[in-house]
């Protein structure tokens, strides 16, 4: 297994010089987040996952997580370490002081939640799930509710869930048939199958809190009439503690391709107790509190992937001896030479370590736009902060874990056959990141999300408050012109990107297949222009901080030969998504259903 170490200098550098995360956190009030704060946090979360959670993911791997009779163990250790990170108060690090957090700005816990998901995926999608139901319950319940629930989620002597998905349907939500019947005490009632469940059921926290949609009976068809409810597996007794068993019970497990630590469960509600949250009908509504913290999170896995793999194939090609330089010997002294001299093993070094530097960058950005949607009082300024996000939550979910899974396969193929031998760990970071293109809506349904809803269906709106961020960076940069070589292609490819969209719009005047025909590759390419922006704020922090003078050039230097690689290496892929969607959908349409056969 590769040894994980947290990137904590780049992390700071994303955070700190590229981000000012200081300025951020301060105007928005969070006073307690100073630098040295941050700083702290970077450091002692990075000890935590490399000390506590590391060691655990490939052990977990083999292990799995096991069924009897309703009753699920996670594998050996993960118990202690959870309690670990109860008792190191990770939990409340961004939660609300009101119910016990520590009321530090959830980028932070972005931030550190890379290391985690880089260091045990498995593992630390427990503590994110509850993350995501105390956001939903926070948002939307009643104060009873959130008095009842909150300080238990809070602490993390609970854990929570999403319950979406039943066997006949995962994205078309609106199918859904799990019922609730109103209760004459105001509560409801409960009656469904849900399948797919992360974190459903375990032995890590005394009590489960499921939030769960469904539909109240008289309820209209469709997405239109789907309801919140919160259903603890243990019901919460006088004293706020867990008390009587709930009729939810753990029917199953899967036994799956990946995270084979983190149960994935068939949850049974019979006529279990469960409490409205947000207004009836307005379930699907409130969900998306959930589903957009779950989305950055989401998104956050592919980069951990990439990060985790990286560090893998980095060692493994300083180390492993095979051949000699094309351009003469590089270790006269040995049999051969270390396999980083070849560039081919260099192109996929640098494929890793550009998207997961960038992503990380990305990712950072959008969760300081979430800090300012979250708490920003100022009403314009969080209606931009809220635009852009809305606009490249979907990009960064697809994208980057569309990525995630590439960037682990050239891990592997970094290692050669090695690399499919299970005990180095490269094949466990491929099989456990695929599912992030999965859940919280695959990459087909974000394509259409951007492309359909946020973009077309805004009529280019969406776009205009990103577009002009980039197009005012990009003026204010080409003044100097050691910056062209970065400004130049990005000032292209915006162009050609409303470009294209505007193409789109027309054809599917004419064709609304055009739109999904076209709509992962729009939206890959909407990713890798977002990722050539990031790079090139990279490179002009990179090149103000070399001239102003720093003992750390070494750094500074390697994020400028980063960044020229990603717009040699990776940028022109635009150029293959622009001829597909130039191409249009009539070939994909073409077969009849029988043809496919032939
Ligand atoms: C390990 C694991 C953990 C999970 N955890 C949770 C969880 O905690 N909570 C939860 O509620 N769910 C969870 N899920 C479920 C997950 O969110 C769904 O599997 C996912 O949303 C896809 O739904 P589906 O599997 O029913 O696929 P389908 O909806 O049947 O989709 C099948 C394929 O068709 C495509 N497709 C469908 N409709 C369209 C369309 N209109 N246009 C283009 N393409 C389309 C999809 O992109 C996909 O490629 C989990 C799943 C797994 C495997």
């Amino acid at each position: 297994m590769p040894e994980y170490k947290a990137p904590a200098r780049d992390m700071k550098f994303v955070m700190q010089e590229l981000l000012d995360c200081d300025k951020h956190y301060q105007d928005l009030g969070y006073e307690d987040a100073s630098l040295d704060m941050v700083d702290a946090i970077i450091a002692e979360s990075g000890k935590f996952t490399e000390q506590v959670m590391a060691p655990l993911n490939q052990s977990g791997d083999e292990q799995g997580c096991t069924f009897n009779e309703g009753v699920v163990t996670t594998p050996d250790g993960f118990k202690d370490a959870y309690q670990q990170y109860v008792d190191g108060g990770w939990p409340t690090l961004s939660q609300p002081v009101e119910f016990g957090g520590q009321g530090l700005p959830e980028s932070l816990n972005t931030a550190i939640n890379e290391f985690a998901l880089s260091a045990n995926h498995s593992f630390a999608m427990y503590p994110g799930l509850s993350h995501g139901a105390s956001a939903t319950i926070s948002a939307h319940g009643t104060q009873e509710l959130k008095d009842m629930f909150l300080p238990k989620l809070t602490d993390g002597s609970w854990t929570g869930t999403m319950c979406l998905t039943e066997p006949h349907c995962g994205t078309d939500l609106g199918m859904l048939r799990t019922k609730a019947e109103l209760n004459e005490d105001g509560t409801y009632s409960l009656t469904g199958t849900k399948i797919f469940i992360s974190a459903g059921e375990h032995d890590l926290s005394g009590n489960i809190v499921h939030v769960v949609i469904a539909r109240i009976p008289g309820s209209p068809e469709g997405s239109k009439g789907i309801s919140l409810f919160i259903v603890p597996k243990f019901n919460v007794a006088e004293n706020g503690e867990a008390g009587e068993r709930n009729a939810v019970a753990c029917g199953s497990i899967e036994h799956k391709m990946g995270i084979n630590a983190n149960a994935t469960c068939v949850i049974n509600f019979d006529s279990a107790k469960g409490y409205l949250i947000g207004d009836i009908n307005r379930g699907l509504h409130c969900m998306f509190t959930f589903m957009n913290v779950a989305r950055l999170g989401v998104a956050n896995e592919g980069v951990a992937a990439c990060e985790a793999s990286f560090q893998g194939a980095l060692a493994y090609a300083k180390d492993r001896l095979q051949m000699r330089s094309l351009s003469g010997i590089k270790n006269p002294e040995g049999p051969a030479d270390p396999i980083i001299v070849h560039p081919d093993v260099r192109r996929m070094l640098l494929t890793q370590k550009s998207i997961a530097e960038g992503g990380r960058a990305f990712i950072a950005y959008l969760a300081q736009l979430a800090d300012i949607v979250h708490v920003e009082k100022d009403v314009e300024k969080k209606a931009i902060a809220d635009s852009k996000l809305a606009l490249l939550t979907p990009i960064a979910k697809a994208f980057l874990t569309e990525l995630g899974v590439e960037c682990t396969s050239h891990g592997i193929q970094v290692f050669g056959g090695h690399g499919f031998i299970k005990e180095w760990g490269m094949e466990q970071l491929m099989r456990d990141t695929k599912i992030s293109c999965l859940y919280e809506g695959t990459t087909g349904i974000q394509a259409l999300d951007l492309l359909g809803r946020k973009v077309l269906g805004s009529k280019g709106e969406l776009l205009k408050a990103f577009a002009t961020e980039v197009g005012t960076f990009c003026q204010e940069a080409s003044q100097d012109e050691a910056m062209l070589e970065f400004i130049n292609p990005i000032m292209k490819h915006a162009g050609e990107w409303q470009k294209i969209t505007q193409t789109i719009g027309m054809k599917a005047m004419q064709n609304p297949d055009e739109v999904g025909g076209a709509s992962v590759d729009y939206l890959m390419y909407s990713g890798y222009v977002t990722l050539a922006y990031f790079w090139a704020k990279m490179a002009k922090v990179s090149l103000d901080t070399l001239a102003n003078g720093t003992d750390d050039a070494a750094f500074y230097e390697a994020k400028l030969k980063t960044a020229r690689f990603y717009f040699a290496r990776i940028l022109p892929r635009v150029h293959g998504h622009a001829a597909c969607i130039e191409n249009g959908v009539d070939t994909m349409m073409a077969h009849s259903v029988d043809e496919f056969e032939f």
